[in-house]
């Protein structure tokens, strides 16, 4: 059965003490309070540790945003998803659309990336989605199969098992415009139809799918309720407790 869960993307933002202070707010309001989903947040490097052994990580999962394609070695700047998982975080946010524009990271690269984490027993949370002009173009659903099948599709059935997917259209990550509902669960189905012509029906019905791009406080509740939404990755909206909190009290 697969998971509803709630992942905070923190982005480029909050020193350490402002982060340790977010995680330890969230940590406190989740304090004996039944949710029905999970909690991840995704923190920049410096902060994992720390946050990791500050909060309850079997309350709330945490991620980094990124790893390196690389094991170990000469790469200068790079954190791989060895030394990710010896900090206590569980997940590794990959893939995000940001990545692949200025970072000019690639399904090649990417793959990569997917597979390290796995090898390290990390979560990958793997996001796909296209921008606006593919979504004109009614190429939506060809670049998201694109980015799945170049990416993921090596994968034999039980490590795909242990991916989480994030459908986040381009265009909707912090504008503000978030797509519908309709949109969402359109794009969802599609995905694990996708997922279901690959590796049959069981694995695409235990994949857990999240939908990210603008969501917030008023809108989460609308996209979750849809079959084939199972959370969101939240951006700007997961850096304040109170902004947080209602949509994990979304489901
Ligand atoms: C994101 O960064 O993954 C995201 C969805 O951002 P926002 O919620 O701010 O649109």
């Amino acid at each position: 059965m697969r998971k509803n869960i709630v992942a905070g993307n923190w982005k480029l933002n909050t020193t350490l003490p402002e982060g340790l202070a977010l995680a330890e707010g969230l940590n406190e309001a989740l304090k004996g309070h039944a949710t029905n989903c999970d909690v991840v947040i995704g923190t920049p490097f410096t902060h994992l540790a720390s946050i990791a052994s500050a909060i309850d990580t079997s309350r709330i999962g945490v991620a980094a945003q990124n790893c390196a394609n690389k094991e170990k070695g000469a790469y200068t700047g790079e954190v791989s998803a060895a030394m990710i998982a010896s900090t206590g975080a569980k997940y590794v946010i990959i893939g995000h659309s940001e990545r692949r524009a200025y970072y000019h990271e690639t399904s090649a690269i990417l793959k990569e990336k997917v597979q390290l984490a796995l090898a390290h027993q990390l979560t990958p949370i793997f996001c796909i989605g296209e921008v606006l002009d593919e979504r004109n173009a009614n190429k939506h659903f060809d670049v998201v199969y694109e980015q799945i099948n170049d990416a993921l599709f090596d994968l034999s059935s039980e490590d795909f098992g242990k991916l989480v997917l994030a459908y986040e259209p381009v265009w909707a990550i912090g504008t503000g415009v978030t797509a519908t509902a309709e949109q969402a669960q359109e794009m969802h189905a599609y995905i694990r139809q996708t997922i279901a012509g690959k590796y049959g029906e069981v694995v695409a019905n235990d994949t857990t799918i999240l939908y990210g791009g603008s969501c917030n406080a008023d809108n989460a509740k609308e996209l979750f309720a849809n079959p084939d939404v199972d959370g969101g990755l939240i951006g700007g909206a997961s850096l304040g407790v109170s902004k947080f909190l209602p949509i994990i009290e979304a489901f």
